[in-house]
């Protein structure tokens, strides 16, 4: 039997079977359509099965399964690497290729410990993090990530941080930047790296940051000496309504990590983005400053052609317009509920094609084991939508160019859950 992820043994759903899909929707057994509102984990950004990126990974398969990268390249790697330079401009010099999004994570993790290292630095071992991050499930991945049910049962086995607040909309952003500002003060030559979820916090609640914190974050890493490491896991490729979340803060990152999106949902691949200054650390005839690090299947080159593919679509067809108007659609459609139910959500918010409110409780707790959420994703269903609230938070992260139709009906769906809900 298949152990499902993130799910319990005893009292989950059945996992509900999916033949096919196509655009925003998926299929199952019997052809009932579902709208995938969350574009399956947030990765289908052009919709399923685009034709584009599937006739490249087709092409992709007739030429070359695999090849290791290590002692070896191909024309998929080569092409994927130069055109996410490209398009971060000048930030980048190097891509590290993983399969999935911790992977990435602990690629700039151990990049950033051994920079230093290289560097005769070797006392800086402490990583600055912020409370409600996600950044994966590997060990390092959790270390960095902020205390939660995610690494709570982990927790011997992860390494020390120094963790803050997420610095988060109104006031409260200030609060933290001071802190931070005293703490570098104090230990900058000590410290490693910041490591942020740039403008969203995403499994920690889809909370939002604004581009002005992100870039006050930037100059103090920049001022204090840190390198500044971003999990764009989820905000890159389009997700805020820029290619990637830090251009809106028009910040220079030294790393980020991209996975989800990169190759549109369709195979899984991951990159490490990496700037001169980090590589240059590496260049060496000793050794023992090599990168000792790889997975098996990085690089392949089915999901090297599938993301080369995808980042095409953006330019064939217009992508970033499409969440630029997909925005504005979802501030509407939140606004409605929020006007809708004002005694059963709060905090309406949008940013790029992420919509999301928080369900008011009474005596519960928030939090991700919130009761309320499995009983939403049931009514949901029930009316042909794919959702999955993070315990008291709803959200909804469609392919960019999801249907108004789609929307509409998700949206619809979302309040016959909300009219069902009692807090309590
Ligand atoms: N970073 C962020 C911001 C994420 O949202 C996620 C996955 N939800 C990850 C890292 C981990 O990615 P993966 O599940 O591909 O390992």
């Amino acid at each position: 039997m298949i152990w499902h992820p993130f799910t319990p043994q005893l009292g989950a759903d059945e996992p509900l079977k999916i033949f096919r899909g196509e655009k925003e929707f998926l299929y199952d057994a019997d052809g009932k359509e579902y709208v995938d509102a969350i574009a399956s984990w947030w990765t289908v950004i052009h919709g399923h099965n685009h034709p584009h990126v599937l006739s490249a990974i087709k092409s992709q398969l007739d030429a070359l399964d695999h090849v290791m990268l290590a002692g070896f390249t191909h024309d998929s790697a080569e092409q994927l690497a130069a055109q996410l330079l490209k398009i971060t401009g000048d930030v980048f010099s190097h891509v590290f290729y993983s399969d999935n999004g911790s992977t990435a994570v602990e690629v700039m993790l151990k990049l950033a410990l051994q920079y230093w290292q290289n560097s005769g630095e070797t006392e800086r071992t402490t990583f600055i993090n912020f409370d409600v991050s996600y950044h994966g499930d590997t060990v390092g991945a959790m270390s960095v990530g902020g205390d939660s049910v995610f690494n709570r049962a982990f927790s011997p086995l992860l390494f020390e941080t120094r963790t803050f607040p997420y610095p988060t909309l109104g006031s409260q952003a200030e609060v933290v930047l001071t802190e931070l500002e005293i703490y570098l003060q104090q230990h900058a030559s000590k410290t490693v790296a910041i490591v942020l979820e740039p403008l969203i916090a995403a499994a920690g609640g889809m909370v939002f940051q604004s581009p002005e914190t992100l870039a006050r974050v930037a100059r103090l890493a920049a001022e204090y000496g840190v390198l500044l490491l971003f999990d764009e896991v989820f905000t890159g490729l389009g997700r805020t309504g820029s290619m990637f979340a830090y251009d809106k803060a028009l910040v220079k990152p030294d790393m980020i990590a991209l996975a989800k999106g990169l190759t549109a949902g369709a195979l899984p691949l991951a990159v490490t983005l990496i700037a001169e200054k980090i590589h240059a650390a590496f260049v060496s005839d000793d050794p023992t400053r090599t990168f000792y690090h790889g997975h098996t299947m990085c690089g392949n080159p089915a999901g090297c052609a599938a993301a080369l593919a995808s980042l095409e679509l953006f330019g064939i067809e217009h992508r970033l317009d499409d969440v630029l108007e997909l925005e504005k659609k979802l501030q509407v459609h939140w606004q409605g509920l929020a006007y809708a139910f004002p005694q059963k959500i709060q905090n309406a918010r949008v940013c790029g094609a992420v919509g999301a409110a928080n369900l008011i409780a009474q005596n519960e707790k928030p939090g991700y084991v919130f009761s309320a959420a499995k009983k939403i994703r049931q009514v949901c269903r029930e009316e042909g939508i794919i959702v999955r609230p993070l315990g008291d938070v709803i959200y909804v992260t469609p392919p960019y160019n999801i249907s108004d139709a789609a929307l509409e009906k998700t949206f619809a769906a979302i309040g016959a859950a909300l009219k069902q809900y009692e807090p309590h």
